[in-house]
């Protein structure tokens, strides 16, 4: 994400407090990795969803986000597509296009922690809960949800909802938000056990240190920058037509 930022606003500085806080689904691809795999399927187009490297969004034709995987991919004049680096996502994208799907083997590994188990046992005790769940969660888990959306579809979702109960799919982090702006309504997590051990290593000290001594400052190289910024704007001009 902080490379995004600086991909996209390169006259600005970008500060990245913990420099481990990275996400460990970005690290299971490589543009090396993923140029051999164009080597094999010369026709299809790469979709690369946001969560990775600025090196892989340069080797990837448009990138993505939760909330528009499946418009971006049909936006797409080719009839094969490489989806990276998310298999979750790639499986929930299949089902709604008549594109073939070429998943990478990636994953999130907090949301593969919320098991199908975890949602039936939560919906036993609150029978009348909505299930909403992330689309990086297993296909499994997916087909047990009411509604399958972003964080930031849930949160829209969820204070329109007439529903006073939901059961949800996702990193935990999302219940205090959701707790927040929701004071009336109840929110349950899948499992307790879906927490992001790297997003949680940023910590209000550690940004007060960033902001502080400037660090770390993130660049990308330019080359990259310039290619990897070709595939963020394909995005956002994939969105201006909403
Ligand atoms: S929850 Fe953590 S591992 Fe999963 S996509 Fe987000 S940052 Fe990556």
């Amino acid at each position: 994400m902080a490379e995004s930022a600086a991909i996209l606003s390169p006259q600005k500085t970008v500060l990245m407090p913990e420099l481990s806080a990275q996400c460990p689904m970005a690290a299971m691809i490589t543009p090396e990795s993923l140029r051999k795999e164009k080597e094999k399927h010369p026709d299809a187009a790469v979709v690369c969803y946001v969560n990775t490297s600025a090196a892989v969004k340069a080797q990837s034709d448009i990138c993505c986000t939760s909330a528009n995987a499946i418009k971006v991919v049909n936006s797409l004049d080719e009839d094969e597509v490489i989806f990276v680096p998310d298999r979750n996502l790639a499986s929930y994208v299949a089902g709604h296009t008549e594109k073939k799907i070429i998943p990478w083997n990636g994953y999130c590994p907090t949301h593969e922690l919320i098991l199908p188990g975890d949602i039936l046992l939560e919906k036993e005790d609150h029978p009348d809960a909505e299930i909403l769940v992330h689309p990086e969660c297993r296909p499994e888990v997916v087909e047990l949800a009411d509604k399958v959306l972003s964080t930031s579809g849930m949160l829209k979702y969820a204070s329109q909802s007439g529903s006073r109960e939901f059961i949800i799919g996702t990193e935990l982090g999302l219940i205090h938000r959701l707790n927040l702006e929701n004071p009336d309504k109840i929110f349950i997590t899948a499992t307790r056990y879906a927490v992001c051990p790297n997003m949680k290593m940023n910590t209000l000290g550690s940004i007060i240190r960033a902001l502080e001594n400037n660090e770390h400052v993130i660049k990308v190289p330019e080359s990259t920058r310039v290619k990897a910024k070709k595939a963020l704007d394909m995005m956002l001009d994939v969105g201006r037509g909403d």
